[in-house]
């Protein structure tokens, strides 16, 4: 049984040249993820080239995901590169004073964050390691009682869980990435602290402004204010991230796990793909084997039934990249045999899609043992509708169009196949062929048309 659960892998040093890059595609990554946090430009253009060039060469389809930064707020400059101490219940002020920071004040070089701060709300520095609550605010400084932390120092980034900020979830930075990045046709974008659907929305118009290549937005859920719109975002996006990192410093740690489960709840009814992200290898940035909970986590992504697990510095920065898509592949490929096999309440009807057609697709699947769902997909919006229901048996698409066949690499269960000439595939012995599957049912789904054929 080919592996339902999907692996996207971050790309940076460890992982950039092409032998690697061709033994990790090899190896089972479903999908890239280019990470514009870090470098830009042609250093990112790149990338993606080298992704197409091997997809190309290898006959396979491989999809490629572009994350912009986003409004990732800093703190400004403190006078020397030292680290300055602070205490629990002393003041301390954000200004607008552009005068190096000390243990008692520091430059907020952004105003938009500035004018959104309210009394009581919190600000959390350095992935939380420093908590501050807002005690006063005025048009040019804002002033806070430090909750948690000993120690504050340049540019260190940081949370507003409480607040909504007003500004665009685009920076100059990310227009211009995001410019960029179309111009090297990627097939999915990814956008940073999405607080509202309005920002995905915001996004689309850029990029339709640009390109008519139907190119699919991943929004990004890392903000308490995403979590409380989940639904909103979702429909609003193409697909959903849940970004654990930031998630569990902007909401207390211990509830990150019934709010992705929530999460992928809201994906799995709204027919939108979900990844899990962040740290599911984490110690195999120097280790050569997974922890033992590390083991558990990457499994109890494919029993809740995501459609992609993420790697981040494990495959960007670490020392083992190769043995953690392999070690990924094998965890996976295990947990989702034993999912099928113990169907839980993720399968049952009052989580799937309200879809009526999907589910008689899928039903049809189920009582008649299929061997696996063809669909013949002009676009995306089928396969999504069949995947989304999770019918454990694996669902061929058949593309005559690459940027589709690219998109679906991210759907759990979906085999996607490039041919220019789909026609040509319409014979059940051609069909056959592609799937290797010699013999048993076959369920296709051809436009409106749905049919269940058998190979003996
Ligand atoms: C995260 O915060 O978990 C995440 C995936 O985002 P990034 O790596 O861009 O910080």
């Amino acid at each position: 049984m080919p592996r339902f659960t999907k692996i996207t892998a971050s790309i940076g040093p460890s992982s950039e040249s092409e032998t690697i890059l061709r033994q990790m595609i090899l190896g089972g990554v479903n999908m890239f993820r280019i990470n514009f946090s870090h470098d830009t430009g042609d250093v990112q253009g790149k990338k993606i080239e080298s992704v197409r060039k091997i997809s190309k060469k290898l006959g396979m389809p491989v999809g490629i995901m572009v994350d912009l930064q986003g409004p990732k707020h800093r703190i400004g400059d403190f006078a020397t590169d030292e680290k300055y101490s602070i205490s629990v219940g002393q003041t301390f002020v954000f200004d607008s004073n552009p005068e190096p920071g000390n243990s008692f004040r520091v430059n907020l070089p952004d105003k938009d964050v500035m004018a959104s701060l309210r009394i009581g709300d919190r600000v959390l520095l350095n992935d939380g390691k420093i908590e501050m609550q807002v005690t006063d605010v005025a048009p040019d400084k804002i002033k806070t009682r430090v909750v948690r932390g000993t120690e504050i120092w340049s540019r260190r980034g940081f949370n507003l869980p409480d607040t909504e900020i007003k500004t665009s979830v685009l920076t100059e930075k990310d227009r211009a990435d995001l410019e960029y990045a179309l111009s090297k046709n990627p097939d999915w974008v990814a956008v940073s602290f999405v607080q509202r659907p309005e920002d995905i929305a915001e996004v689309r118009d850029f990029i339709t402004a640009r390109t008519s290549s139907p190119i699919k937005i991943i929004a990004k859920i890392e903000r308490k204010n995403a979590v409380e719109k989940i639904s909103e975002i979702a429909m609003a996006a193409d697909g959903v991230m849940i970004a654990r990192g930031d998630l569990a410093v902007e909401l207390p740690f211990e509830q990150v796990p019934a709010i992705s489960r929530q999460i992928i709840r809201e994906c799995r009814r709204l027919n939108r793909p979900v990844i899990m992200a962040t740290q599911m290898l984490g110690s195999m940035v120097e280790s050569e084997f997974p922890t033992r909970a590390e083991i558990s986590d990457v499994a109890n992504a494919a029993y809740l039934r995501v459609d992609s697990t993420m790697t981040s510095e494990e495959t960007t920065i670490g020392a083992h990249p190769l043995k953690v898509i392999e070690t990924m592949d094998k965890i996976l490929s295990c947990s989702d045999m034993d999912a099928m096999a113990h169907p839980n309440d993720w399968v049952r009807s009052e989580n799937a899609p309200d879809n009526d057609w999907s589910r008689s697709v899928s039903s049809m699947a189920y009582l008649n043992h299929a061997m696996a769902i063809v669909v013949f997909a002009r676009d995306t919006d089928a396969v999504m509708q069949i995947s989304a229901r999770r019918p454990d048996v694996s669902i061929i698409a058949v593309c005559d169009n690459n940027l589709v066949a690219n998109q679906l690499c991210l759907l759990r269960g979906v085999i996607p196949i490039y041919t220019p000439d789909s026609f040509a595939l319409r014979d059940i012995k051609m069909i056959a062929k592609i799937t290797e599957i010699k013999s048993g049912k076959l369920v296709i789904v051809d436009g409106d048309e749905v049919s269940l054929r058998d190979l003996d």
